[in-house]
């Protein structure tokens, strides 16, 4: 079982524990197809972490510097996304969580109120000011994606669409990100709103998942058609339409990301 901490408990600091090495472009290094392991970090590293201890030998997350994947190290980079199903789900995970950590670590290394130095909190997981002692702590966008789905008169259908961020015509649930002093449920009914005219209700939690690109939190809802007809929001949306079990675009099934969990379990609820 994985444990997080961030320090290592004290007399365990000279432990073999597994690195998670990450190059500025969410590249992970794996050897023989996994972390490596050991005392030190297998390449030189420019900011290690502890996550945490996984049956009691320490997780470390380390930066590589931007020229670690053409260098030395032995061992193979894959990209964050690509390692998806290439090692055990739960270390993927893990690798989710290292990518997050530097990121925020890169990020902050300046006071975004003044512009001093910040230095590593001696005990939680946060960066302080050296001037003004403002702390800056790993930063979660938390963003909504929700299944809307309706009964028609020829059976169950849901509102699915492609995303301009998706260069083939590749379909999903629609998602946004969470507005400062708007609930959860509030921006699962504005954001449909906003892409596709269609107002709806019933807003229902689903799940929820890290989503580590780079620091986001996905809320995953399931939501019932009030009314509207579909006018899409062209800045962020292509296409959205209504589609029955039998006649589903290419879409995410299962896999790796929450919209896949949320069409599944509605093929599960229809079937
Ligand atoms: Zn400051």
């Amino acid at each position: 079982m994985f444990v997080p901490h961030v320090y290592l408990p004290s007399g365990s600091s000279e432990v073999v524990g597994r690195w998670i090495v990450i190059d500025p472009k969410q590249n992970v290094l794996l050897v023989d197809g996994d972390f490596p392991v050991g005392v030190q970090p297998p390449l030189a590293v420019v900011g290690r972490h502890l996550l945490g201890l996984e049956e009691g030998e320490p997780v470390w997350a380390a930066a590589a510097d931007g020229d670690a994947s053409v260098g030395d190290a032995e061992g193979q980079w894959v990209n964050l996304r690509a390692l998806y199903g290439a090692i055990p789900e739960t270390d993927w995970v893990l690798a989710g969580r290292a990518a997050q950590v530097l990121v925020w670590d890169r990020d902050h290394q300046f006071c975004g109120r003044c512009g001093a130095s910040t230095k590593s909190h001696p005990v939680d997981r946060a960066r302080t000011c050296q001037a003004c002692s403002l702390m800056a702590f790993p930063r979660i966008s938390p963003a909504v994606i929700m299944l809307v789905e309706r009964e028609t008169d020829s059976g169950p259908e849901v509102l699915l669409a492609w995303g301009r961020k998706f260069p083939g015509r590749f379909f999903s649930a629609l998602a946004g990100f969470v507005e400062p002093g708007e609930s959860l449920e509030e921006c699962v009914v504005r954001e449909v709103f906003e892409e596709t005219a269609i107002v709806v209700n019933n807003v229902a939690y689903h799940g929820s998942q890290p989503w580590p690109f780079p620091h986001s939190l996905m809320v995953g809802f399931n939501a019932s058609y009030v009314s509207g007809e579909i006018s899409v929001q062209e800045e962020e949306i292509v296409e959205a339409g209504w589609f029955s079990p039998g006649e589903l675009p290419t879409v995410p099934r299962g896999g790796m990301s929450i919209a896949g969990w949320l069409l599944e379990d509605w093929l599960r609820r229809v079937a």
